[in-house]
């Protein structure tokens, strides 16, 4: 099979480009992790589900991989621009614990979502307080010639480099909109790299710094995490596409101002040679958002039976790029095409793993694939791809299962470790346990056989009334749901 050079869309040049490697064979990844003050939403979870399809298909690509993903512990206020409180702070007092405590609930509350939807671990979780010495150094570097300092901070002036805002389009224009006005900036778009403590007040968390105490500023974090541990230029930064108005152009205003390099018309100059950012996940009753009471968080969807692979494949199902639109119907039908890819896999189970894709029958599917993955990773069609291998007839089914096995090594459904009863839909509240269930089946059809349908109904509106519903003759073989 010949491979498709891999292309992908780089939000700084807004065009689709070939991936070429800052270090021959290798490709470094830094994505802007989740600020760790509440539960994730489902939303920020399809961020992170995008960067691991990005990394693994760079994997599959041959590429040695690093990939690195922050924890935001500090510095993330409640509005993007330089108003608001500290996320972690407010939270923190609201709760009367500690931020370090709040930080440490969730961060593990993400990692088991992250593990729930199969997104590999990456090379390192950079934690960012563990990174205020670097913060520190990072930001005196610059200071002299990029930064001033007034009553609430040390602010950086974006317009001491060149092409400020690019990545955002407009952004200068219209920056005053935008951006909440803070006593003493020089421009509207000019940001905090450190936030002093207002005297008279004790923050949980700040630091001795040139500038007072206080705190780093979640934009730089980002870019001392990327430069310490990937280096400039490093290949790809990804985020969600709220990131590209605000914390990314930022970043990069400090990351050209830190190299001492000229504009963006040359792409490593802002310190990563492509940016990528997933579109968003929307839900039109409000549910995503974190004040709303029940937000979706995975374990919502969990709670109400479903597989969370269920939500990766909504998430694969479309571009990572188009906006993407919540809803239970869409997740059913997602957990339905799942359980066809599992049923069909169950069937490839005898065969050993690890064998060879090599067969004329499956180059076909193969190149689909390869080219849909290396289109700006079109999960969509290559999804396509690995349900044509499955329908493939008349196949050694080492070959089929090794080809679905490679196939599914990118999109990380991992299909082989499922099995069919994982995937049925069984609210957390529901009173009947399956094996009542089984047994008031197996009675229901007996009766049947014996032309006795009033048990059978009998039995059937009993199930009824404990919110199961019969699937009678379900083409899947779901003999029965809860609802
Ligand atoms: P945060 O914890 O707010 O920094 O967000 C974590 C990640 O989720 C960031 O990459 C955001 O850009 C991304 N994100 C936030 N909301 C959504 C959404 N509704 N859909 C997809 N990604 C999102
Ligand atoms: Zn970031």
């Amino acid at each position: 099979m010949t491979e498709a050079p891999l292309n992908l869309f780089n939000s700084l040049t807004r065009s689709v480009e070939p991936f070429v490697p800052v270090h021959a064979g290798e490709a470094r990844v830094y994505t802007c992790g989740p600020t760790v003050y509440n539960y994730p939403h489902i939303g920020n979870m399809r961020a992170y589900v995008f960067a691991d399809v990005l990394g693994r298909t760079l994997t599959h690509k041959g590429y040695d991989l690093t990939h690195i993903i922050n924890i935001t512990d500090v510095g993330h206020l409640t509005d993007d621009g330089d108003a608001g409180e500290d996320k972690m702070e407010k939270m923190a007092a609201e709760k009367a614990q500690s931020i370090w405590d709040i930080a440490q609930h969730y961060t593990q509350a993400y990692w088991a979502d992250v593990k729930a939807l199969n997104i590999r671990q990456p090379a390192k979780w950079s934690i960012a307080t563990d990174y205020i010495e670097e913060m520190l150094e990072f930001a005196k570097s610059i200071a002299d010639k990029h930064c001033y300092e007034c009553e609430t901070g040390l602010y950086f002036d974006v317009t001491t480099i060149e092409d400020y805002g690019r990545l955002a389009r407009a952004v200068t224009e219209d920056g005053e909109g935008r951006i909440d006005a803070v006593e003493g900036k020089r421009n509207a778009a000019d940001f905090a790299i450190w936030r002093k403590t207002p005297a008279g007040e004790k923050r949980q968390m700040e630091w001795d710094s040139p500038w007072g105490k206080g705190a780093p500023g979640w934009h730089l974090e980002c870019s001392v995490m990327g430069e310490k541990l990937l280096g400039f230029p490093f290949d790809i930064h990804t985020g969600g596409i709220d990131h590209r108005e605000i914390h990314h152009p930022n970043e990069i205003a400090q990351n050209q101002a830190f190299c001492g390099c000229g504009g963006l018309s040359d792409a490593r100059n802002s310190g990563a040679n492509i940016w990528m950012h997933n579109n968003f996940l929307v839900e039109r009753s409000g549910k995503m958002s974190k004040s709303s009471g029940e937000f979706l968080r995975l374990q919502l969807l969990i709670d109400k039976g479903y597989h969370p692979l269920a939500y990766r494949t909504m998430c694969l199902q479309a571009h990572y790029r188009s906006e993407l639109e919540f809803s239970w119907e869409g997740l059913q039908a997602a957990l339905t095409r799942l359980k066809r890819m599992v049923m069909l896999v169950e069937r490839l189970s005898d065969a050993a793993p690890g064998g060879s894709i090599e067969h004329p029958k499956f180059a076909p599917v193969l190149q689909k694939f390869d080219a849909a993955i290396s289109d700006d990773l079109n999960t969509a069609i290559a999804l396509t791809a690995l349900e044509d291998a499955l329908a493939t007839k008349k196949v050694d089914v080492a070959i089929k299962r090794a080809v679905v096995e490679y196939m599914d090594e990118v999109l990380g459904l991992g299909l082989f470790d499922l099995a069919r009863t994982d995937l049925r839909i069984r609210p957390k509240d529901a009173q009947m346990t399956e094996a009542d269930i089984e047994d008031a089946l197996v009675r229901r059809k007996a009766a049947r056989a014996d032309k006795d349908f009033a048990t059978s109904d009998a039995i059937r509106d009993e199930l009824m009334a404990q919110g199961v519903e019969m699937m009678d003759g379900d083409p899947l073989g779901w003999e029965w749901k809860l609802s």
